[in-house]
């Protein structure tokens, strides 16, 4: 506004000296522009150094006793030097363009002043030059005018020479911006139908049907062809090698992802068509690892339930066997844990985490079981919540003590992402098959597993999935 106000003013006075005081603009134009141009790569560059940077700190920090036990404390050092290096280098980068643009802003700005000053000078004694100034009332200048046109240039110089901080806040706050709304614009992979339906009254009564899934489109199928149901209330066992594609089944009930062909259907209805926070509402999951929030142990048996009062909080605790080791807490269920309270111990944790699900009350449940070595005495108590949890509900277990599903009323057993066998575990140890070898070994009557197998096993160890020795 001042810019125009005063260029306005400049012309009606003198076109000849308003010309001379304006010729600076665009320059301070096009020098702004080449700026925009060359910062832009380098704001970025700065942006994701320093994301590299928190990844680098993030990542040494939450796997500090991997680094310490491995006395790895060197090699991190020396990695988020690095990065904290690169940081540093992409900074100066932008430093060094913007220290040479900000003053050759101003400078620019000020030889607009100096040439108003000294062409006007001359011009009061000599009168303007002849030329293609001739006729723009430049040889009539006055004094009064001439002075007018010191003190505006300076008005006018002034914004102009402040417009390059602007410039530079603004690439820089672009440079942030399009990393945000890069990922904002990331679509959802799963997201709920438009006439999604909310799913109400859960009977748990659930079906595969002839469900194939690869992560990747066009990528290897992880499951073939599952066909399977379970009544409302059944204990389905999925049972088998690492990798065989069990965890995956479960997670494409919960609708972490979609089924590339076939359809999983609860009470009749497909997954894919119900809303899907009504659907994860109707499923529980408590898996291998349990993640506890940074709060009291209350906030984290509420997780989810946030509305539950403090006497469902204690019910759910005690069916999950942890109501008695909460209370010898030092503040019993407002004992915080997590990074700034108290550190539990890991069956501890997994009691709290199943207090949780109880609390949800779905009616569907996921259970991957824990091979993490606790107790024994630690392992009867998680069993026997666990028993609890899925005594009444459609329940899914991913078993890899075998013991722990005898009682099923479907067994499972894949290989491969198919499922190879199927039946109770009388029948299965009847068709003495990868079952009843499985259980063989793990009951300690088979030495050991046939040898192509354990090959098998090892290869898949070898790219990618952690071996549990089941
Ligand atoms: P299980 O639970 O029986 O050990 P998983 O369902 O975890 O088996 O894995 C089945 C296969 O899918 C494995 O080959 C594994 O490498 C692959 N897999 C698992 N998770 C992913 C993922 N997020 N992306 C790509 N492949 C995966």
């Amino acid at each position: 506004m001042t810019v125009v106000g005063v260029a306005v003013i400049l012309f009606s006075l003198n076109a000849g000296l308003a010309v001379v005081a304006l010729v600076a603009v665009p320059l301070l134009v096009a020098f702004t522009l080449w700026f925009m141009r060359a910062v832009e790569p380098r704001y970025a560059a700065v942006r994701s150094s320093v994301g590299r940077l928190n990844t680098r700190l993030e990542n040494s920090l939450s796997g500090i006793e991997l680094v310490k036990t491995t006395n790895a404390e060197e090699y991190e050092n020396r990695r988020v030097r690095a990065a904290s290096e690169e940081y540093h280098r992409t900074n100066m980068d932008v430093l060094k363009l913007s220290y040479f643009y900000r003053p050759g802003m101003e400078l620019l700005a000020g030889l607009s002043f100096a040439a108003t000053f000294v062409a006007g000078g001359l011009w009061l004694f000599t009168g303007a030059p002849p030329g293609p100034l001739a006729g723009t009332g430049a040889e009539g200048l006055e004094v009064g005018v001439f002075v007018t046109f010191v003190l505006l240039t300076q008005r006018f110089v002034a914004p102009l020479a402040q417009v390059s901080n602007i410039v530079d806040w603004y690439e820089n706050a672009k440079a942030s911006g399009e990393r945000v709304f890069g990922l904002m614009d990331v679509p959802a992979r799963i997201s709920d139908d438009p006439d999604a339906a909310e799913l109400t009254e859960v009977r748990g009564d659930v079906a595969y049907d002839g469900v194939s899934f690869a992560y990747e489109e066009d990528g290897e199928r992880v499951l073939s062809d599952l066909t399977f149901s379970a009544a409302a209330g059944d204990t389905v066992a999925l049972v088998g090698p690492t990798g065989a594609g069990k965890s995956t089944a479960l997670k494409l009930l919960l609708r972490l992802y979609d089924v590339t062909e076939g359809e999983i259907r609860v009470d009749g209805r497909d997954v894919r068509d119900v809303r899907l926070a009504s659907l994860r509402d109707a499923v529980g999951y408590v898996g291998q690892e349990t993640f506890l929030f940074d709060g009291t142990i209350a906030e984290n048996v509420r997780y989810g339930r946030f509305d539950a009062s403090d006497e469902e909080v204690v019910r759910a605790a005690t069916a999950a066997e942890a109501h008695d080791f909460i209370t010898t807490l030092p503040d019993g269920y407002d004992t915080r844990v997590g990074e700034r309270g108290v550190k539990l111990s890991g069956g501890q944790r997994q009691r709290i985490s199943i207090a949780r699900t109880v609390l949800q009350d779905p009616a569907i449940l996921v259970l991957d079981e824990a091979t993490s070595a606790v107790d024994t005495e630690t392992e009867l108590l998680i069993q026997r919540s666990l028993d609890r949890l899925a005594a009444d509900r459609t329940t899914f277990v991913i078993a890899h003590r075998l013991s722990t599903v005898r009682d099923a009323d479907l067994i499972l057993v894949l290989d491969r992402g198919r499922i190879v066998e199927r039946g109770t575990h009388e029948e299965l140890l009847a068709r003495d098959g990868l079952y009843a070898k499985l259980w063989g070994v793990q009951a300690g009557t088979i030495e050991e597993l046939p040898r192509a197998f354990v090959e098998r096993a090892k290869r898949r160890g070898a790219n990618g999935g952690a071996a549990d020795g089941g």
